[in-house]
């Protein structure tokens, strides 16, 4: 027995599952989690010694690497100070005035502790800015686990949403209506049944919690246009895409511009921060200046500020989306050549520093339905061989991949060979 075992074994009395997140608990590819004792640059180490190439970077955020020196540093120099205020600081300000310099939709922003709670306030602000209800998702995008939002697609074309977990009234899921995603006739018959009752459509402008599906051409700017039309906000969720995908977000990539966007994880460097913000008008909305309410004591906390503005700054420096793209592109279409050179069918996705691949025979992979329908079997092997092989990919085939600036041409190469090894061996 590992250490590992034993230490899943021992969480499970106490913690349910285990874990404090589901996905941790390798549910889906089976076996026990390994348990992370410390993590520097591109590696992570477990809890019995072994030593792993991460493409999870704490499900996003690491974006410098693990232990980022400059982070680390802000992050003590802070403490000195104390942990926590409850009181407006100086901190907030400087985050507030970076997180508009670098992505322009938002005039205004308000820093929450989680993307959960950042999309919840993005949705109630809608709602009480446009007097209306319902708010419009897709099938496969995952927005954190508000009540409104852990809703699935109800049977049958244009019904109401369904809770998609116990403890949802239907009562709330009925006002979530979904679409699917990348098909902008289904936004448009949603909208045509209820042209009044729409108060946002929220969407991730890159899907990573379906594997990693970018948006087809004209996608966004279509979405754009149905929400001007019938007077709805729209809400891009960039809490895995924002300072991934480019500076300015998966927004500034595409040219498109939304009414709100909510940020999460990245912007706090690996401490738990969240944000939405977007139109002053929208945000002037937000109590204490207007009457939708909204609050949170450890929000803007002076140490996750500091995090993030450190992060933040060192993303704005030059080359930094360059470098992170060519890695991405460098693995990802590594990975294809080397799956397909031992006879694996293959497809692969990849935008800024997230990447995605796929068992099957499709040439490309652009909905959730054609997700679901990949080779169930083959990931899990995969996704085995390569953690035996010392390389830590997230542990889920929903899940998308993310690259950091601390991958070197060491480990991409040490990656790529290890997947060599993994493909010879599943092609037998
Ligand atoms: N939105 C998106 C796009 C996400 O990927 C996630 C979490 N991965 C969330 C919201 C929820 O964020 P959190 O887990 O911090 O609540």
């Amino acid at each position: 027995m590992t250490r590992s075992d034993e230490l899943f074994e021992q969480a499970k009395q106490t913690i349910p599952g285990g874990v404090n997140s589901p996905v941790r608990a390798f549910s889906s590819v089976g076996g026990a989690p390994r348990f992370i004792e410390k993590a520097d640059g591109a590696y992570i180490f477990d809890a019995d010694g072994n030593k792993y190439i991460d493409y999870v970077g704490s499900w996003g955020p690491m974006i410098l690497g693990h232990n980022h020196p400059k982070i680390r540093q802000a992050v003590l120099n802070a403490v000195e100070n104390g942990l926590s205020f409850g009181a407006p600081t100086e901190l907030e300000v400087a985050m507030a005035e970076k997180v508009i310099e670098m992505v322009p939709s938002m005039e205004q922003v308000r820093m929450v502790s989680s993307g959960t709670e950042a999309t919840m306030s993005a949705i109630r602000l809608a709602r009480g800015f446009t007097n209306r209800d319902k708010i419009l998702k897709f099938e496969g995008c995952y927005h954190g686990h508000a009540d409104c939002l852990l809703v699935k697609a109800g049977s049958g074309a244009l019904t109401l949403g369904q809770p998609s977990s116990p403890g949802i009234p239907e009562d709330f899921a009925k006002h979530t209506l979904t679409a699917t995603y990348n098909d902008l006739e289904s936004v448009k018959a949603l909208f045509e049944q209820y042209p009044d009752a729409i108060s946002c459509i929220i969407l991730e402008p890159v899907a990573g919690n379906m594997n990693c599906i970018p948006p087809v051409d004209g996608f966004l700017q279509g979405l754009r246009a149905i929400c001007d039309e019938y007077g709805a906000l729209m809400i891009i969720d960039e809490v895995m895409t924002g300072f991934r995908v480019s500076k300015s977000g998966a927004q500034g990539h595409y040219g498109v511009t939304p009414d709100l966007t909510t940020l999460g994880k990245v912007i706090g460097g690996g401490m738990p921060v969240g944000a939405f913000g977007g139109r002053k008008d929208v945000m002037q909305f937000i109590a204490p200046t207007g009457p939708v309410y909204q609050a949170g004591t450890l929000s803007g906390n002076p140490i996750a500020m500091s995090a993030g503005l450190a992060q933040m700054e060192a993303l704005c420096e030059d080359g930094v989306y360059e470098q992170l793209a060519a890695k991405t592109q460098y693995i990802a279409e590594g990975l294809k050549a080397s799956a397909n050179k031992h006879g694996i069918p293959m497809a692969i996705n990849y935008v800024g520093g997230m990447f995605g691949f796929f068992f099957t025979d499709a040439e490309k992979v652009t909905s959730f339905e054609q997700v679901t329908q990949c080779d169930a079997a083959m990931f899990p092997e995969f996704y085995h061989g390569m953690l035996d092989e010392g390389v830590y990919l997230a542990p889920s085939a929903f899940e998308a991949g993310f690259l950091s600036l601390a991958h070197g041409e060491a480990e991409l190469e040490a990656t790529l060979a290890a997947a060599d090894r993994v493909f010879a061996k599943m092609a037998k």
